[in-house]
């Protein structure tokens, strides 16, 4: 192996245009596959953007460095500087006939998992070599994707006044009960991994700080085993002061509609490779009532009682009856979490709502409850006991204003911008019911 000294690439392989015929170039890439014919051979060359055939011939280049560059193995790290000649016989219409090379990290046979091979691995082979997986364009695509919806939100953000918050993830009680959480020791003390920044994104509210968001790790330690989710997972968080679920739903419309159209605009490419198509929705998306989504699920002959949760055979066919996406509102407040408000004149129903996509819910939002006695009343009345959340009860007490939020799940929406099945295609190293490691 040898050092890469100065060398540095000149640009990438999707960057080379005709204006770089018969000039120098520098690039550096992965051997994805290397034909040799005897006398001459062409090495596909692959970076992050696409694949230059870098073209050998034994005559002109000499005996010893095509031996060299020909018998390395699929894989290998090196970087060419060579000339680039056009070539109609090439798809990109253009070569590079080296002048030097550096091998700068050679590979291992055989290879765990081939990136190009047309057989499809399984996902756990894939995911035991996932280093190797996202060398794939169709895998690294849903990455891209991923990459620019999660921008497209921040700007959002940015341009409505948000502060960017980060607050802990180690945290001594659980924020709603009910979900099991992951323990940790910390220290002579029991700690858990947080299911949700809800308790602490709602305490900034009484600071002060009126629009705050948060983009981090949430842990959930379910034992479903599903392909829509995770142990742990990214969630994209706000919440906001003098507001009610409303305001918050604006925002959230608004940043799905910047993410597939940022998405649209950025990664073309990657739509096409991976065969998704997403039109851009129409603002206001529907909102729907819980008990009209109701009707329509007994219309599609499944019974079940108002105040329960849809269960997924009931989600599907609301999916089947609904638009894209679309707004589940005034839930019955027995169904959603003790610090959702209810509606004054109606307490049985409250200010909760879900985002759906067909089928797959993808957010979950309210107006909260910022009436402290109320927040009690509601603890107790789902099973919990206020003595344990009162560093959270006592942010109520001195000045907290109405505030409603929501908590998407990055994941959830990465699957419906890419088309993506499984929710383990939308995040790089997946932690589900089996898998801790890589
Ligand atoms: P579901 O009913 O789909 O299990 P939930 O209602 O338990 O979700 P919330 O607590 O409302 O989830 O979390 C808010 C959002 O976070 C969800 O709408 C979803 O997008 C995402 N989310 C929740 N749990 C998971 C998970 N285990 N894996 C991936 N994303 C998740
Ligand atoms: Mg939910």
């Amino acid at each position: 192996m040898e050092p890469i000294e100065d060398w540095r690439r000149s640009q990438y392989a999707s960057e080379i245009t005709t204006e770089d015929f018969e000039s120098e170039v520098t690039v550096g890439g992965w051997i994805q596959d290397i034909r040799n014919l005897g006398g001459i051979a062409f090495i596909q060359l692959r970076d992050r953007t696409g694949v230059v055939q870098v073209t050998v011939i034994k005559k002109e280049h000499g005996k010893e460095f095509f031996k060299k560059i020909t018998s390395l193995p699929r894989e290998t790290v090196i970087m060419v500087k060579g000339k680039v000649q056009p070539n109609e016989q090439v798809a990109s219409g253009f070569e590079v006939l080296p002048k030097e090379m550096k091998v700068l990290g050679m590979a291992n046979t055989p290879l765990p998992l081939g990136v190009v091979d047309k057989v499809d691995a399984d996902m756990d082979t894939r995911l035991d070599a996932r280093f190797i997986d996202l060398r794939k364009e169709e895998v690294a695509a849903v990455f891209k994707i991923r990459s620019t919806i999660l921008s497209a939100v921040r700007e959002v953000f940015e341009s409505e006044g948000f502060i960017e918050v980060h607050t802990p993830k180690i945290v001594a009680t659980a924020t709603e009960g009910g979900t099991a959480l992951f323990e940790a020791s910390y220290f002579e003390k029991k700690a858990y991994l947080n299911q949700s920044p809800q308790l602490y994104k709602q305490m900034l509210m009484a600071t002060g700080f009126d629009r705050v968001y948060e983009i981090g790790p949430a842990f959930r330690a379910e034992e479903h085993d599903t392909t829509r989710h995770l142990n742990e997972f990214t969630s994209i968080d706000i919440e906001i002061a003098f507001s009610d679920e409303e305001d918050a739903m604006g925002v959230l419309e608004r940043c799905v509609y910047n993410a597939i159209l940022r998405t649209r605009e950025k990664n073309e490419k990657e739509m096409r490779i991976l065969g998704a198509d997403m039109d851009i929705p129409a603002l206001p998306l529907q909102r729907i009532t819980y008990s009209e989504c109701l009707d329509m699920i007994k219309e599609g002959g499944f019974e079940m009682e108002w105040g329960e949760d849809f269960p997924m055979e009931a989600m599907k066919i609301l999916g089947e009856k609904v638009p894209d996406f679309f707004f589940i509102t005034k839930w019955p407040t027995k169904s959603k979490p003790f610090y959702t408000q209810p509606y004054e004149d109606k307490p049985e129903v409250c200010r909760g709502f879900d985002l759906q996509y067909k089928e797959k819910e993808i957010t979950s939002g309210a107006q909260r409850v910022h009436d402290v006695e109320l927040l009690k009343k509601r603890l107790e009345e789902q099973g919990l006991n206020p003595s344990e959340f009162t560093f959270y009860l006592d942010a109520f007490e001195y000045g907290m204003p109405p505030h409603a939020g929501w908590g998407l799940g990055a994941e959830r929406l990465t699957m419906i911008l890419t088309g993506m099945q499984n929710i383990r295609e939308c995040v790089l190293f997946p932690r589900d019911r089996k898998r801790l490691v890589p």
